[in-house]
């Protein structure tokens, strides 16, 4: 994997470095490939599309978060 990530418009949202923004479907596929469930890293939940992916989960789960923390995190 590797490259841009584009939104369901084709337009580019990101750089695969950056923090990924999740969905439903790469939920789905990392629960499964890893075997953890994806959880935010400040609450505790369990991640839903839109939220946010650490780059480097599961070594690292720093930057995950649902998407209420990421809205505290900017204000
Ligand atoms: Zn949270």
């Amino acid at each position: 994997m590797g490259g841009l990530i584009y939104d369901k418009n084709g337009k580019v949202v990101g750089h695969i470095t950056s923090p990924d923004r999740l969905t439903a479907k790469s939920i789905e596929f990392w629960e499964t490939e890893i075997g953890m469930e994806l959880r935010c890293d400040i609450c505790g939940s369990r991640l839903r599309s839109g939220d946010q992916k650490d780059h480097l989960w599961p070594y690292f789960t720093n930057h995950n978060r649902c998407r209420k923390c990421l809205e505290e995190e900017k204000t």
